[in-house]
């Protein structure tokens, strides 16, 4: 055993024998982890005790600490009280910003007066020199173990899995393993109040800290910062790791009992890519539960936990489900998985009109990893369900009720279903076959189209007025009496986007009404809200202001356009996801600017001026930050963050990069030759389709796409790159405010030189900017005369412009997202 532990030095520097106090089952030890008290015979008085690790130096100057009691030889925890500092450097400008944005400081250096920790590896061993016995500690003990015993919950499952191998197998104990290691701090800052700090190496970020803030009584988890220290991209990008398993396919038997009630079997086939673990985790709906998981017809041990308050999980709906081998996992080895589960994860909105999906995941599974999937639901004969996949023959109906069959066509990252009692209509875009689904009223909770006063009819029974008038509702609206025209719309849409970014990427296409603002696509499956199958009588009933109404009829071109960005293309981290909605949404925009030009430019204004408000605290919409924080934009600073920067902001990047595309190759074309008969903009796009069809691409890899159509006189200090944009415009909140001055107009053999000066304002130093410059000639038409890479507070320019240009103007097509002077 000793011989043992100098090797694996990690996982055993304790003392105690590694069979006391080892509870016999998984439940026993989970119940013990998550609930574990401090030990009265370890406690210390501390000096100097702290942990290092990159980025992160936390100090336990002065003070006492108890430790956790011991579970099978170890000690996991540890409550502190007394002095005590932390310090941590984010590397980059990203983080140091986000940082700031919470705590006022770009560097964490916060004293501290209490701490619980919870860890996995030899922290307490590591502190022992640090440590003297203090014979009166059971007193500190017994007044602080209520408090740790409430905070060993949210670490309990993580290190369930760390341990489960200390379980019998069958032949004996299992050798100890190395694990990722984990120090996770709750600290109770001087200045700002309770926070927490992770390292946890099995992470793709493994350094994070942030805090809990209630906003309006709703909890939110700002995230200060996240990332892998020593990564030196501006944005210390997190990598999908490559994970240890995988999922091939699903084979899910439901019934569905509406309104609420669903009960399925699901047979998922895991890939071990990497053997050693004994615990895999998956994510299921909070409102199913498990009865069983089995593997070759026998029951697993399996633990169902409540995600943590606040967390990202949580708002998704999600549990965590912990299945337990019995022995460890074997590399290649290939295993079916059978959960059986049950639970009202439907909710009804009103008649015939169901809730389906926004309650998690109804299905047992982990990340974004594309699989096949077979589905077979049963349901009540008067109810129509439409799935992803391809459907086959509904086979015949018995007692009341009905079933239906789908199979995907190929690997989809995600399967869904929705049923009501639906009004169906279809189109066709080319081959592929659109089909749209309503019901005949809409949701209980739908807003009300305000009452209005019309002449007085004698026989109206209503409530009357003084002057004789009577208060009379419009008629309700009805999705079924709209669906012809939300099928013709999406086919519309797709017939666009299959020229632009390359063919529809599945079957067909269905449109489902779904309850509540929200939409939701799914691989040649849409859930979509029942404002988007409004008509535009219905709209002005609702009295939905223009932008409201403008932006609700984009709703359905934007979902459409996730089958390519989103479902066909997925994104790679967190960090990357904000492409996939700014894509989809700058699609529909795009749909529009051919149908409306002046609309097109009023959905964009009003983004530009949503950036431009401020919040309570007097902060910036756009100083929220930048795209690449993805959800973590969702704050108690800003709760609509992730909203406004990745769709609106978003967009607004996409705009940028192919009006500059666009602007710089037209005017290289009429130079050198014929335009080529598509815009840069979309053979970069028919690209990253082609390249990523089926996978997940990051930022980078997109930006790269872009650089490889790059002009020349887009490249930046002679090089072919678009690092500038990534930096200041991707990973940077700037909206400047752009002007020119010093302008000098001289006449030359042919035309005119224009010289200038290009001024950022309300800009970082650093940002670099393409400037369109146009001149006004002597008939007042606008020429562009090209693009001005303009970095820092001040940029000379020199530009050739034809004869009789008397004056320059920044960007009057408004391309760039600047306010303008
Ligand atoms: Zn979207």
């Amino acid at each position: 055993m000793l011989t043992f532990c100098l090797l694996a030095s990690v996982v055993c520097a304790q003392s105690i024998p590694a069979t006391s106090n080892c509870p016999p089952t998984t439940a026993a030890l989970y119940a013990r982890l998550r609930s574990i008290g401090l030990d009265q015979q370890r406690v210390y008085s501390v000096r100097g005790a702290s942990i290092d690790r990159p980025n992160l130096h936390l100090v336990l100057d002065d003070g006492t600490l108890a430790f956790t009691e011991d579970i099978c030889g170890r000690i996991t925890g540890a409550f502190f009280e007394g002095e005590g500092e932390v310090l941590l450097r984010p590397p980059n400008k990203v983080e140091r910003r986000s940082l700031a944005l919470f705590t006022g400081m770009a560097i964490l250096e916060e004293q501290f007066s209490s701490a619980y920790f919870r860890f996995n590896d030899d922290t307490a061993a590591s502190w022992q020199p640090n440590l003297s016995p203090l014979p009166e500690g059971s007193e500190f003990a017994k007044n602080w173990n209520d408090m740790s015993r409430s905070m060993a919950e949210s670490d309990s499952l993580r290190l369930l899995l760390d341990f489960s191998h200390l379980f019998p197998i069958p032949g004996g104990m299992e050798p100890e393993r190395e694990f990722p290691r984990l120090f996770h701090a709750h600290l109770q800052g001087k200045k700002l109040g309770g926070f927490e700090l992770f390292w946890d190496a099995a992470a793709a970020e493994p350094l994070w800290a942030g805090q809990i803030r209630l906003r309006e009584g709703i909890p939110f988890w700002d995230v200060w910062t996240s990332f892998k220290p020593g990564a030196a991209g501006a944005a210390g990008a997190a990598s999908s790791s490559t994970s240890d398993v995988s999922i091939g396919s699903f084979r899910i038997r439901a019934s569905v009992q509406p309104p609420t009630m669903l009960r399925a079997t699901a047979e998922v086939d895991v890939l071990v890519r990497k053997g050693g673990r004994r615990t895999l985790l998956f994510e299921l709906s909070r409102y199913l539960k498990i009865d069983a998981v089995r593997m070759d017809g026998r029951p697993l041990d399996f633990i169902q936990n409540e995600a943590l308050e606040g967390t990202q999980l949580r708002r998704k709906g999600n549990d965590l489900v912990a299945v337990v081998f019995s022995a460890p996992l074997e590399t290649g080895q290939k295993l079916k998985l059978l959960f059986s589960y049950a639970g009202e994860v439907l909710s009804e909105a009103g008649s015939g009109l169901l809730y389906v999906g926004e309650r998690g995941t109804w299905y047992p599974n982990f990340g974004l990893n594309p699989a096949l999937f077979d589905l077979e639901f049963q349901y009540p004969a008067n109810w129509t369900l439409v799935a992803t996949g391809k459907q086959s023959p509904t086979t015949a109906e018995t007692a009341g009720m009905q079933a239906s069959h789908w199979v995907s066509e190929g690997p989809i990252a995600v399967a869904g279903f929705n049923l009501g009692k639906y009004i169906r209509a279809e189109a066709k875009a080319g081959n592929v076959f659109v089909e749209a689904y309503g019901t005949a009223g809409v949701e209980r909770s739908f807003r009300k189209a305000p009452a209005e006063m019309v002449q007085q009819q004698p026989v109206f029974p209503g409530p009357r007025t003084p002057t004789g008038m009577v208060l009379a509702s419009p008629p309700p609206p009805s999705p079924a009496r709209n669906v012809q025209a939300v099928a013709d719309k999406a086919a519309h849409a797709i017939g666009s986007f299959s020229q632009w970014f390359g063919p529809y990427p599945f079957g067909s296409l269905a449109l489902t009404q779904m309850p509540g603002d929200l939409s939701q696509g799914w691989p040649g499956l849409v859930f979509l809200s029942s404002y988007a199958f409004l008509s535009q009588q219905e709209q002005n009933d609702l009295r939905l202001d223009s932008n409201g109404a403008l932006l609700s009829s984009l709703v359905l071109v934007h979902e459409t356009a996730h089958q390519w960005w989103g479902d066909l293309v997925l994104w790679n981290s967190y960090r990357d996801q904000w492409f996939v909605e700014a894509l989809a949404n700058y699609s529909a925009l795009l749909v529009l600017e051919q149908q409306n030009p002046a609309q097109f430019r009023q959905v964009l204004d009003k983004y530009r001026s949503d950036l431009l408000s401020k919040n309570k605290e007097g902060e910036w919409l756009h100083d929220a930050g930048p795209v690449t924080l993805g959800p973590r934009l969702i704050s108690s600073h800003f709760p609509g963050g992730y909203e406004a920067i990745s769709y609106e902001r978003g967009t607004w990047l996409f705009h940028m990069l192919r009006c500059m595309l666009r602007d710089s190759e037209a005017k290289a074309r009429t130079r050198n030759g014929p335009a080529h008969p598509q815009e840069p903009f979309f053979r970069v796009l028919q690209k990253v389709r082609e390249r990523y069809a089926g996978k997940s691409v990051s930022t980078r890899e997109l930006i790269q796409a872009f650089e490889e159509e790059l002009p020349r006189s887009l490249w930046y200090e002679n090089r072919r790159s678009l690092d500038w944009f990534l930096d200041g415009w991707i990973n940077g909140t700037a909206l400047p405010r752009l002007e020119s001055r010093d302008v000098h107009i001289a006449p030359k053999e042919h035309g005119v030189t224009v010289a200038g000066v290009i001024a950022q304002k309300d800009a970082p130093d650093d940002l670099v900017t393409a400037v369109p410059v146009y001149g006004v000639t002597a008939s007042n038409s606008t020429v562009f005369l090209g693009q001005v890479l303009a970095d820092g507070p001040e940029t000379s320019f020199h530009l050739n412009a034809p004869a009789g240009t008397y004056k320059i103007v920044l960007d009057p097509r408004q391309t760039v997202l600047s306010t303008l002077k």
